[in-house]
């Protein structure tokens, strides 16, 4: 959205607040808090200078890692509220955005499938969200092990410890899955009170197998907590006739206990959106031992009575109502499209892997997360450390490309990962850096032939 527009949409907005302020008697700021508006401006300008030290995350040519500006409707909505400044840590430090609040976590248990009544909120961040999960789950499991994934966010077994939980990590395939035949024998021992799967792990979007996780946790009397702080939103993808991604993975997704997604990663909000989501609304008796609510689904309760956090910007609850207002949880329109194209770019950047005889997939993107790595130009088998060393130089290159940056990631994956794709490496390393790339904005589509033709010319330039 242009300057102009945007500023025209604030301008009507923040009228719109001026309207409801104009109800109470006019007063001055106090004139400690004023500043010289030539100071203002040389300070906006200082900093538009020290922003410059950013990489473009706003461009398609940025296709590194999880970053992106929010939707123009997003800063809209935050900016207005902000002007209030309203906390949804209680109904009377916020009423307006506590009630959007419940809106909008309404929305998204929909769009898992919880059937209502269910129990959630907004958090800061998917770290806190998954925090508040593991509590509860240690609530109710006291005395059993947390399992996750090797491929799990790091922030499983730091939570564990925070809890003083027993973490179990289980082994995952050379896609970055789960494995089953690990995870039964795990839960054999009866130790296992939560298994923690990820629907998109941030290394490799990979998808854990999260029918066959209910499927054998719940036989095993084991709770399952779906993080899901990246790949949420990809569940509009996997409905109807030709779902775009796994449809047996998000499937399953309604019968988990607990769900974490993150606004501020897939759903076009700024930093400061994660959520949480309890499919049994009893698990609200955790969060306050003497709380008077027995059954958690009062429409008077306090955000702050089911919340870790206090303190919380109610300005990030009407910044995701309003883009969901405008963009919804849909399929076929509003978030569905803005998913499909990152997906799509995701599909149509592998086939053009493929069909190269320079790079290689480590795994299928079953999101919009790429993981490839390049080979030497001689035919023979390459070493573990030549693949590397050629990542490097490939991340470098396009990166300081001085008429087209690129701007990729890199991700290192072990003999293990690797070895079924391309059996021919020599291992003289024992693990490789491949190289990551994460197309999460819907402009990526129509340049990732220009984005592969990118790497591969410097991996011609440069030889290798
Ligand atoms: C990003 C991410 C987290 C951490 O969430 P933050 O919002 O960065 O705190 C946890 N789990 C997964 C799978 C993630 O992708």
């Amino acid at each position: 959205m242009d300057r102009e527009t945007f500023l025209g949409h604030l301008n009507r907005g923040l009228a719109g607040i001026e309207r409801w302020e104009s109800g109470w008697q006019a007063f001055a700021p106090d004139e400690t808090l004023h500043v010289d508006p030539v100071r203002i401006d040389e300070v906006l300008d200082r900093l538009a200078e020290r922003l410059t030290d950013n990489f473009p995350y706003f461009h398609p040519r940025y296709a590194g890692q999880m970053l992106k500006p929010p939707h123009p409707v997003a800063m809209l909505a935050y900016t207005m509220t902000m002007r209030i400044n309203p906390n949804n840590h209680a109904l009377d430090g916020g009423a307006a955005t506590s009630y959007m609040e419940r809106e909008v976590v309404a929305r998204l248990a929909a769009m898992f499938g919880f059937e209502e009544p269910n129990l959630g909120h907004l958090t800061a961040s998917g770290t806190i969200a998954n925090l508040e999960a593991l509590w509860i789950a240690r609530g109710i499991h006291p005395d059993k092990a947390i399992a996750f994934s090797d491929q799990a966010h790091y922030t499983h077994g730091r939570v564990c410890e925070m809890l003083r939980v027993k973490p179990v990590v289980l082994a995952t395939d050379a896609d970055g899955r789960i494995d089953l035949a690990g995870l039964e024998a795990a839960l054999a021992t009866g130790e296992i009170g939560t298994v923690v799967a990820t629907l998109g792990t941030t290394g490799m979007g990979a998808l854990d197998p999260l029918d066959d996780i209910v499927r054998l946790a719940h036989a095993a009397g084991a709770r399952v907590h779906v993080d899901a702080a990246y790949g949420g939103f990809f569940a509009l993808l996997a409905t109807g006739d030709a779902p775009l991604v796994n449809a047996d993975r998000f499937g399953a997704i309604a019968s988990a206990d607990s769900i974490v997604v993150d606004p501020h990663k897939h759903g076009l909000q700024p930093y400061g959106c994660g959520a949480v989501l309890f499919r049994d609304p009893a698990v609200g008796t955790f969060y306050q031992h003497d709380s008077p609510y027995t059954y958690f689904t009062s429409d008077e309760l306090h955000l702050g009575e089911i919340s870790f956090e206090c303190s919380r910007a109610g300005a990030s609850a009407a910044a995701l109502w309003a883009t969901l207002e405008c963009l919804p949880l849909e399929r076929d329109r509003g978030f569905g499209p803005v998913l499909s194209r990152t997906r799509q770019a995701a599909l149509a950047w592998a086939d053009l892997i493929r069909a190269s005889n320079r790079l290689r997939l480590v795994t299928e993107p079953e999101l919009d997360i790429m993981t490839f790595f390049a080979l030497p130009s001689r035919t023979d088998a390459p070493r573990a450390s030549e693949i590397s060393s050629l990542t490097a130089t490939l991340f470098d290159r396009t990166m300081n490309d001085p008429d087209d940056p690129l701007y990729l990631a890199t991700f290192t994956v072990n003999q293990r990962q690797l070895e079924t794709v391309y059996p021919e490496i020599i291992w003289d390393q024992s693990t490789v850096s491949v190289l990551r790339s994460v197309v999460m904005k819907p402009e990526q589509l129509s340049v990732i032939s220009e984005i592969h033709g990118t790497i591969l010319r410097h991996l011609e330039e440069y030889g290798g």
